[in-house]
């Protein structure tokens, strides 16, 4: 491993994830792209590496411990950790009807595989001059939004699993920030917007928006200066309010 700016981007084999490797590889960073299956992230990686990017495939399943300490072994550095892989659950499914364990795979992934990963990431964090963490959350994770009558996410069906675990991750963000704080490492929540991605293939609307205009205020988030904002939920409009 170079001593080069390193980044690793977790669910980065394709969507947003990818976007946001493409785009921390361009500003010449040396970038593990994390993906659970190896050939899928070794692909990924290839065109990254044929487009001249600095970007190494690295395993990683955010539900699987021995994935996460086998990749943290395996660097010698780390300066921005983006918690991007995620899982949206079932659609439609309404809070009364969703299995208890359907709540826990999302969760598993969504809001418990960040927090592994982080902890794991965080001894070579702590050790970067610059270390900078950026969870990758979504407008629908926004509290405020659901309970506010004048906007539309007042008017969604109900459900008990990926709002409910953006929410946690919002929480998270701003708890990891309160102790993160005295060691300099920035920490923020970014909300990519409803983007074309896999994610969001059969919802019965367009989606225009690409996974590259998404990843733009994550890739902002995750080269912040060092008086940047910590504890933040952001959109490409600024603040989002919790
Ligand atoms: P995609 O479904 O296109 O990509 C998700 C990525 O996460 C894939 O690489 C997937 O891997 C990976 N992943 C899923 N589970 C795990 C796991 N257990 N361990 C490691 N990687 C995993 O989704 P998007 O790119 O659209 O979403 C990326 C993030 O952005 C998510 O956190 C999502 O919640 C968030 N987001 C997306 C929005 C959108 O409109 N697209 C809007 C708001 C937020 P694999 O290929 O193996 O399945």
């Amino acid at each position: 491993m170079t001593e080069n700016t390193t980044a690793l981007v977790t669910g980065a084999n394709k969507g947003i994830g990818y976007e946001i490797a493409a785009a921390l590889a361009q500003r010449g960073m040396t970038v593990l792209l994390g993906s659970r299956d190896r050939a899928r992230g070794e692909q990924a990686a290839a065109r990254l590496r044929a487009a001249g990017c600095d970007v190494r495939p690295v395993v990683l399943d955010v539900t699987d411990p021995a994935t996460i300490e086998a990749a943290a072994a395996r660097l010698s550095r780390l300066d921005v950790l983006v918690n991007n892989a995620g899982i949206s659950g079932p659609v439609g499914e309404p809070p009364s009807a969703t299995p208890a364990a359907t709540v826990r795979e999302v969760l598993e992934t969504n809001v418990i595989g960040v927090i592994l990963v982080t902890n794991a990431m965080l001894p070579l964090l702590r050790r970067s001059p610059a270390g900078r963490i950026v969870n990758v959350s979504s407008g629908v994770g926004s509290l405020a939004h659901h309970t506010d009558p004048g906007h539309y996410m007042s008017g969604l069906p109900g459900s008990a699993t990926y709002p409910v675990s953006k929410t946690a991750l919002n929480q998270l963000t701003v708890q990891y920030a309160k102790e993160l704080r005295k060691d300099g490492i920035l920490i923020n929540a970014a909300a990519p917007g409803a983007c074309a991605t896999d994610f969001t293939k059969g919802l019965p609307f367009t989606i225009t928006r690409t996974a590259a205009e998404g990843a733009a205020v994550i890739v902002e988030l995750a080269t912040l200066g060092p008086d940047g904002p910590t504890g933040g939920f952001f959109d490409d409009d600024g603040a989002v309010p919790w």
